[in-house]
């Protein structure tokens, strides 16, 4: 029998969403790997600092739960655009992966989509797990080691060659789309110099796509700067046609995304008081997000909350209440 090696692997809830995704459409995200597991500890992540930097495949998440959690979704009429492998880690540190993407085919025709920073491509293994993905979605953010270590912070054991080559062979073996993401820092990896090294550099990977992201959202380091919309299109048109911008497209629809589920979340709480774990199920959301709504009504004095039996509910302001 497998092990689980975290403590991460108790906790229910490995799905989140759909939500609207600049680059996937209508995405239902599956979190596989624990807060803050990842091969780089990059300056921008919008996770927060990486606690376990590793390189080691592990058995992090109970892939059967997962698989029952979507079970569940798919009978209850899921619609989504794509199932996202990504989360709050590196997901291909999952040693379970290509079993997770064979499990997800048996239950729905869904499109899979994996999010991954592409760092352990040179392993055999990784890629042959990566290759059952619909697409994959791998980050390339630098042009030299200097930058690379810089902006990404890696384990000691990943080299910026490293990272390339590992893509360069994932290129070569499979036949899915690759969309390359590549995270832009104002005064980090964005002058012309580095900008033609990352141009070589997307030339011997030949992605399928290549898509521009900036620090749109907070970010773990304070310092990180955003570079803005008409300096994103002039790198874009420096990086060739296969080049988009999606920074600017998640802030317009992710507020809309935010409204109405703040509203989804108080029309829950104006009919009875309930706890989170109430309103994760009750709207299918994870822990996180759900207590990012609670904190934004609590904050606005529009909801408030009350300690009965141990657990704390949250009840709607009765002022509100029609
Ligand atoms: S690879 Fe992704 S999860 Fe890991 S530190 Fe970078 S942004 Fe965060």
């Amino acid at each position: 029998m497998l092990s689980i090696d975290n403590k991460a692997a108790d906790k229910t809830g490995y799905l989140y969403g759909p939500v609207p995704s600049r680059r996937l459409g209508r995405s239902l995200g599956v979190d596989i790997v624990p807060v803050k597991v990842c091969t780089l500890d990059c300056i921008y992540c919008q996770v927060g600092r990486t606690t376990e930097k590793t390189i080691e495949r592990k058995n992090y998440t109970d892939i059967e739960a997962v698989l029952a959690e979507l079970k569940k979704r798919c009978a209850a009429g899921l619609k989504a655009d794509f199932i996202t492998i990504s989360g709050s880690g590196e997901p291909t540190l999952h040693s379970r992966l290509g079993e997770l993407i064979d499990g997800i085919r048996k239950i729905t025709d869904i499109p899979v989509a994996l999010i991954t920073n592409g760092t352990l491509l040179y392993r055999a293994d990784v890629r042959a797990d990566c290759a059952k993905a619909d697409v994959v979605l791998p980050s390339l953010d630098a042009g030299d080691e200097q930058i690379f270590q810089k902006i990404n912070r890696p384990h000691n054991d990943i080299s910026i060659e490293k990272l390339i080559s590992g893509l360069c062979a994932f290129r070569n073996e499979y036949s899915g789309q690759i969309w390359l993401e590549v995270f832009l820092v104002e005064d980090v990896n964005t002058d012309s110099e580095q900008i033609a090294k990352i141009r070589d550099v997307i030339g011997r990977i030949s992605p399928d796509k290549i898509q521009l992201n900036t620090a749109v959202r907070p970010t773990t380091e304070p310092n990180v700067k955003k570079v803005d919309i008409e300096k994103l299109q002039f790198i874009a048109s420096q990086l060739g046609e296969k080049c988009e911008v999606v920074a600017d497209f998640l802030p317009r629809h992710y507020d809309e995304y935010l409204k109405g589920k703040t509203e989804d979340v108080l029309s829950m709480l104006k009919r009875r008081p309930c706890t989170i774990e109430d309103i994760c199920q009750g709207l299918n959301i994870s822990h996180n997000e759900a207590l990012k709504y609670i904190t934004h009504l609590t904050k606005q004095s529009i909801i408030d909350s009350e300690k009965k039996g141990g657990a704390i509910f949250f009840k709607a302001n009765p002022a509100l209440k029609e």
